[in-house]
């Protein structure tokens, strides 16, 4: 068993997060109920932020939102001096909302509409990566009717796919986002945005893959783009100022995932970045990161009640949550593996081999195929490790569940940061098909 950041087990035998005992926030605030560490997020944000500062790199470390987006956590992130990258007018809208200063905002997206473009430029951000030659033309177009200036960034893909604990380069990218590097794709997109007045091209933008364990594809990708700002200084005598380097950095799931520490990848980075530099005579950029994952996926714990038990002679034992892929589909998407405690009884041998199912109405709805817990028991609460990233910024309505409330705890303080979604929230958007056809106004 793996305690994460401030986790710990108190004298009553039960897992604590941030000084708070888990079994309370359960009683507080009924389950399943996904309980931040707010404490961790802070020390991930650091550990990124103080390696630049120790190698003299100017950089803006953005948290890429999409991996778990609310107002309460773009506070913190704000609080921690972060950037932030949003991928959809709701996520800026969001972010807006959180009071999070605009020219730190970052917009992603390989089809961003018109209307996100739009509140963009209203909101003043700090900058749009572009993806496509579509959102050329559409920056473009708003910028000249409104005479309003933007920073821009340009999202290319380097021929490099990391995948976990490999990488591989491939000639051209088969990929849906951003400009390929090699097929003079990314060398037209230059020409267009950097000879209009209105557009200021801050630099290059890549990212190369995510749950990525080792330093190599970095290294490679930081290269390839490094090779493309030299060929369009010495062409072109633009200089860019900004290298975006992207996310992935991978975290620990399981007991078989080794990661290494935010700051060997920020090292690699930056003396790939200086060596460039220094062999191209190249004014040093900023570098600039997003990490999504190794910010809040081991800063989020699930807590769920376990219901029905189902033994299967021979085969195996279900122990059934009262939440499941409606709250984290990586499992069922990806094959993603999770651990799991029982959390009411922390001091107990947890070395029973259960399979921890949701209650959805599919029988892929699987948590965990092989957890160690403690003999299990109705009533007991299961903590679910690891899911602070992609599970309730991926959560749906499916069998019309409401999705979980969401708690920070940080300091021995425990505050609500979204509430519970009611069965009112859930029917909020139906309209009635009878009352309509009767006329009526509703
Ligand atoms: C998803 C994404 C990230 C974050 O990836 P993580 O694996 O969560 O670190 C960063 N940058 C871009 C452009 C992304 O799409």
């Amino acid at each position: 068993m793996h305690l994460y950041g401030t986790q710990s087990v108190n004298e009553k035998g039960h897992l604590t997060i941030g000084g708070v005992d888990t079994v309370d926030l359960a009683q507080t605030y009924g389950t399943p109920l996904i309980v931040y560490d707010v404490d961790l997020f802070r020390q991930r944000a650091k550990s990124f932020k103080e390696t630049f500062q120790d190698a003299g790199i100017k950089s803006q470390v953005a948290y890429a939102s999409k991996a778990f987006s609310s107002i309460a956590i773009y506070e913190v992130a704000e609080s921690e001096n972060l950037s932030l990258d949003v991928v959809s007018g709701g996520e800026l809208y969001t972010a807006i909302r959180a009071g999070f200063p605009r020219e730190r905002i970052h917009f992603h997206g390989n089809n961003k509409s018109y209307a996100e473009l739009q509140l963009a430029f209203d909101e003043e951000i700090g900058c749009i990566v572009i993806d496509n030659f579509l959102e050329i033309e559409l920056v473009k177009e708003i910028a000249r009717t409104r005479k309003q200036r933007m920073d821009v960034l340009m999202r290319v893909t380097p021929g490099i796919e990391a995948h976990t604990h490999d990488y591989i380069t491939t000639g051209q990218e088969d990929s849906k986002f951003g400009f390929d590097l090699k097929n003079g794709q990314a060398d037209r997109a230059f020409l267009q945005l950097h000879n209009d007045p209105y557009i200021t091209v801050l630099g290059m933008h890549c990212h190369i893959g995510s749950q990525i364990f080792e330093t190599d594809a970095f290294r490679y990708a930081a290269e390839a783009l490094m090779a493309k700002m030299v060929a369009w200084r010495d062409e072109h005598q633009f200089i860019c100022r900004v290298l975006n380097l992207g996310g992935g950095f991978g975290i620990r799931y399981t007991e078989e995932d080794k990661p290494l520490e935010p700051a060997v990848y920020v090292k690699e980075m930056a003396e790939t970045v200086l060596a460039m530099t220094r062999s191209h005579q190249y004014p040093i950029p900023e570098i600039w990161i997003e990490p999504g994952r190794s910010l809040v996926g081991d800063a989020g714990t699930t807590l769920y009640t376990a219901g029905s038990i189902k033994e299967v002679p021979g085969k195996r034992t279900y122990l059934a949550v009262d939440g499941g892929m409606s709250d984290n589909i990586r499992p069922a998407l990806y094959d993603a593996v999770y651990t799991a405690v029982t959390a009411n009884r922390m001091n107990e041998p947890q070395t029973e081999v259960v399979t921890i199912a949701g209650k959805c109405c599919e029988s892929g709805d699987k948590l965990i195929e092989e957890a160690r817990i403690a003999q299990p028991e109705t009533g007991d609460l299961i903590a679910t490790f690891c899911t602070g990233a992609y599970s309730y910024s991926m959560a749906s309505n499916y069998n019309r569940l409401p999705k979980p409330a969401i708690v920070f705890v940080e300091n021995g303080e425990h505050h609500l940061v979204v509430r519970r979604e009611t069965y009112e929230d859930i029917t909020r958007l139906d309209m009635s098909f009878n009352s309509s056809m009767r006329g009526e106004k509703i």
